[in-house]
């Protein structure tokens, strides 16, 4: 094979909800039925993922014809911060999501969140409405397709679980999206399929694959289209102390093959970093109590897989941050650069006069800061790290009286910040939901504007 190769690679799935909605259970579902139809060491634990190969998904699935990818690999962190914090070339890292919503709860501010996200990025997206089993008067069925007792269980259940998924579709349209139970959707590009599942039951997990598969493989094979043997690139998922390592960066590799001793340019919180790669690790199938043994290294990874690469200089590196090999035929310098773009391009526009932001990671800042613009308010200037006194003094500064704000996303407030934010009467607004953190906004400028009339 030689570097012009193309083959279709294992497309990156998300899984995306509200607080409690399941997503956790429903990845641990995945790994399980995928385990018990697999022959050992058929599915494969990587760095920060799971990869479902394609036979187990088939014998899950029991599919008309055979399905034409890889497999699928699963993000094993969960929730849309991990999910925009995950990014390439500039956009979302995962090709498709699953949004996960509690048939009993149904929409709540973190779904609509999620979907505003998912949105954004135009990442294609399934709806797994869980918990089905919960529903009153719901009976498991072990040994049935799922498809075909739905029918049998909505008579049986006066269609509760029915009118819950058309609450959940109506939700979906509301928030701009065209929706409808997935056994009646033609085309998932247009319209959401909704898949009715227990995540703690199994039920309607074949379906969920089933859809997502059938989504990937038909709407998203030019973007799954990689070079195997072209030089490697990734987005780095995590940056961690090891003992005996130094610091290490979690990879996942979405082109191309990264091996041992490449040379690679890595984004970093002030300048891009220019290393070589000393080793990769996956992780090892059995788990020693002695750390060093947790790993095997291995020669070279391909697209689509997680990987941890230990490398010197790594420090200033950032989850989120793009992981470029140099091949043969790159300039080192182009490399660079193209990787200090993207790291710029990961900036905020910002106004003269605006509220200040601060969130816990590259994308979060981002993701923040796309919230506000959304809702016309300006920024004067958004960072990553803790609330500090330097950001109160920045947001003292603005002219307007509703621009006298901190908005933080998931960064504690440092104590001599908090104090001086009193003393200047700057306003802070903290939490982990950011269509949470801007509605307190807009309602604290909104009782402003009363106080004034
Ligand atoms: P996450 O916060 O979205 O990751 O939610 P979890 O996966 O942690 O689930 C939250 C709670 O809901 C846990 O107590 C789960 O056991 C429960 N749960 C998740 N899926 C189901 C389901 O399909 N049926 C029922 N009855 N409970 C579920």
């Amino acid at each position: 094979m030689d570097e012009n190769d193309e083959a279709i690679r294992t497309p990156i799935v998300s899984v995306l909800g509200h607080v409690d909605h399941g997503k956790t259970t429903l990845l641990d579902e995945i790994r399980g039925s995928a385990v018990a139809e697999a022959e050992a060491g058929a599915i494969t634990q990587h760095i920060g993922s799971t990869v479902v190969p394609i036979d187990v998904i088939e014998r899950i699935c029991n599919p008309d014809e055979e399905f034409d990818l890889p497999g699928l690999l699963f993000i094993d962190t969960p929730g849309h911060h991990a999910f925009t914090t995950l990014r390439s070339r500039g956009g979302a890292l995962s090709d498709i999501a699953v949004l996960v919503v509690d048939v009993n709860d149904g929409f709540q501010p973190q779904t609509v969140e999620a979907v505003k996200i998912l949105d954004r990025t135009e990442t294609p997206f399934v709806v797994a409405a869980n918990k089905i089993d919960a529903v009153p008067g719901w009976k498991t069925q072990e040994d049935a397709p799922f498809a075909e007792t739905f029918a049998e269980q909505s008579e049986r259940v006066q269609n509760d679980v029915e009118n819950a998924l058309y609450e959940i579709i109506g939700d979906l349209h509301d928030n701009g999206f065209q929706a409808d139970r997935y056994d009646r959707v033609n085309d998932y590009r247009s319209t959401i399929g909704v898949v009715p599942v227990s995540a703690e039951t199994g039920e309607g997990i074949p379906d969920l694959l089933m859809v997502l598969v059938g989504l990937a493989q038909r709407f998203l094979t030019e973007s799954l289209t990689t070079r195997p043997n072209g030089s490697g690139e990734g987005t780095v998922v995590e940056v961690k102390e090891k003992k005996g390592l130094g610091t290490t960066v979690d990879v996942l590799v979405y082109d191309g093959v990264v091996e041992v001793g490449d040379t690679v340019v890595v984004g970093g919180q002030l300048d891009p970093i220019v290393t070589e790669v000393r080793a990769l690790l996956e992780p090892s199938e059995k788990v020693e109590i002695n750390e060093e043994d947790e790993f095997n290294r291995v020669d070279r990874v391909v697209a689509a897989e997680g990987v941890k690469v230990a490398a010197p200089e790594l420090d200033d590196a950032m989850a989120g941050a793009p992981f470029v090999v140099v091949g043969e035929d790159d300039e080192l310098g182009d490399v660079t650069q193209r990787v200090r773009s993207e790291m710029d391009e990961i900036g905020v526009e910002t106004a003269e006069d605006g509220v200040v932001v601060k969130a816990d990671t590259v994308g979060s800042v981002e993701a923040v800061a796309k919230a506000l613009d959304d809702a016309e308010v300006p920024i004067m200037n958004a960072s990553e790290g803790a609330v500090s006194r330097r950001d109160i003094v920045d947001a003292e500064t603005a002219d307007e009286r509703e621009h006298r704000a901190v908005i933080a996303f998931n960064v504690d407030v440092l104590e001599d910040a908090r104090e001086y934010a009193d003393e200047a009467l700057v306003k802070l607004f903290e939490g982990d939901v950011i269509y949470r953190l801007i509605e307190e906004y807009e309602d604290w400028v909104e009782g402003m504007e009363e106080e004034r009339a």
